[in-house]
């Protein structure tokens, strides 16, 4: 090889280096997106958590689609009022009260009130002995009582009482809705805090059968119904179920006239008013 060969072969090189430094520099300018800074400041503005709960991937993603107002700013199960209102106020939108939900076990079959029906050996997780049997408690409706809700708490709101029912922090809870989504049994929902009063039962069996697996299950006598004259309180298949449209304080709260005392107030209703 000559030296006129590799001098060639080096100017061809650096030419050609030349050539594309400024074609990817030009490429660069006239490719590239200004991003709206206000996308870093609503991302601040999430909880960070990156829990899904809201249907995307994470805050990032779900703070890019409040800045193009496909999702409202209180679209965050998680963010709490102030974030809300401060994102609102960034992106010049009405700011909206929002009620914060809080995640409620419909259930107070623990070990104490539900009847054993059989020795569970297996997983201890609550789908895998739904799917074979439904564990070693009798309900086919209740609590299994292996905590795949507390289990899956991210902000870590529930946790299992000393005879084996999931106790939810009202305090900690965020509403983020995972417990709903992991409980195979469905009783566990969210209802805004200022809700107060709740059925504390899901079994839809008869009332002999109910009460045959636990003492604190509904027995659809429809007491409730009648002390409230069917407003706020109504029997349907079985189970009673509160109508929180009409559902008022006054003039009886029927707490105590349920046999069973599946009529339950939750968390405290003057500090959640
Ligand atoms: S208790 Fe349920 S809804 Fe509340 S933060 Fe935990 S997983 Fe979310
Ligand atoms: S996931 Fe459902 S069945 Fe299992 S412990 Fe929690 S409430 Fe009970």
């Amino acid at each position: 090889m000559t030296v006129i060969t590799i001098l060639y072969a080096i100017l061809t090189m650096g030419a050609l280096g030349a050539l594309f430094s400024v074609g990817l520099s030009i490429a660069s300018k006239k490719l590239s997106v200004e991003e709206d800074p206000r996308l870093i400041e609503i991302i601040d503005l999430l909880p960070g958590s990156n829990c899904g709960a809201c249907g995307f991937a994470g805050c990032a993603a779900m703070a890019e689609a409040i800045l193009k107002g496909d999702m409202e700013p209180s679209s965050c199960p998680v963010a709490n009022s102030e974030s809300i209102e401060k994102i609102s106020k960034l992106l010049g939108l009405e700011v909206k009260e929002k009620v914060r939900n809080v995640a409620v076990v419909l259930c107070r079959g623990d070990r104490k009130n539900q009847k054993k029906k059989a020795e569970y050996i297996g997983v201890e997780s609550c789908l895998a002995a739904h799917l074979v049997g439904g564990g070693e408690r009798a309900c086919n409706w209740g609590c299994i009582g292996f905590g795949d809700c507390v289990d899956v708490c991210p902000f870590d709101a529930i946790y299992m009482s000393p005879d084996g029912i999931p106790v939810v922090d009202r305090d900690k809870c965020t509403g983020c809705g995972k417990c709903v989504e992991a409980c195979p049994r469905n009783i566990i929902e969210l209802h805004p805090i200022n809700r107060n009063v709740f059925v504390l039962c899901k079994n839809r069996d008869n009332p002999r059968l109910a009460r045959s697996v636990c003492s604190a299950a509904c027995i659809s006598c429809g007491i409730c119904e009648r002390a409230t004259g069917g407003e706020g309180f109504k029997v349907i298949d079985n189970l009673a179920v509160v109508d929180y449209e009409k559902y008022t304080k006054e003039p009886i709260l029927p707490t105590d006239k349920c046999p069973t005392k599946c009529i339950v107030i939750v968390g405290d209703p003057e500090k959640e008013k």
